[in-house]
């Protein structure tokens, strides 16, 4: 089954595709020939997710899912929530943005937080969502040097390593993106008579 993911961060398309197997030929934004930057305008993870796979639906007509995730942290209130990427500018650098979250935090004890993934996708012209969640803390200093984004700074609950010191596979038994995807997968195999569970 031929589905585009409407990425182009490798970094998610590896992960993602390690968890759908061969079932899927995945293609992306710039397989499709899609060379936007298809504009995240909305306060919502949720909202966001829906625009990103309405526009390559509208203009593309092809099968396909976005994501959107965000980190939220309990004592910020829940930011940086939407502005995740871009929370220290729009420079959208993920050390400076590690920075801006350990220094507002400094103050708090209350180290809690989440990521949640949002995932649309438009099969037949239907829209479906699937959510994700993986609650955990952040720490003090950055550990660790896999992932990306907030991953040096997040120990998910019930582990000592953060997201970045874990491998690829450990870090896709768990996250908030792996159970999104998951959900996606299961709605595959049940809906789509050509998805094998
Ligand atoms: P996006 O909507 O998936 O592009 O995610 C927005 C931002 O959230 C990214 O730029 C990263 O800073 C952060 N982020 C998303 N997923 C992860 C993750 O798995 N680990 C760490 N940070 C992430």
């Amino acid at each position: 089954m031929k589905l585009c993911f409407a990425t182009n961060n490798l970094n998610k398309l590896t992960e993602i595709q390690a968890l759908l197997g061969d079932q899927f030929e995945l293609v992306t934004l710039a397989d499709i020939g899609c060379e936007t930057d298809i504009p995240e305008p909305y306060d919502t993870i949720s909202e966001n997710s829906y625009g990103k796979a309405a526009y390559v639906h509208k203009n593309f007509r092809i099968d396909c899912f976005a994501d959107d995730t965000g980190l939220e942290v309990s004592a910020l209130n829940g930011e940086p929530g939407v502005m995740s990427a871009r929370y220290a500018g729009p420079q959208r650098d993920s050390e400076d943005n590690i920075a801006l979250l350990l220094q507002k935090l400094s103050a708090f004890t209350d180290r809690s937080a989440r990521f949640v993934t949002v995932i649309t996708l438009v099969l037949d012209g239907t829209f479906h969502q699937f959510e994700g969640i993986v609650q955990g803390n952040i720490i003090s200093a950055k550990r660790g040097t896999n992932g990306f984004g907030y991953d040096p700074v997040f120990v998910p609950d019930g582990y000592e390593k953060t997201f970045a010191e874990m491998t690829l596979e450990e870090k896709s038994q768990l996250s908030h993106r792996a159970r999104a995807f998951t959900k996606l997968v299961k709605f595959l195999q049940t809906n789509r008579v050509d998805i094998q569970p």
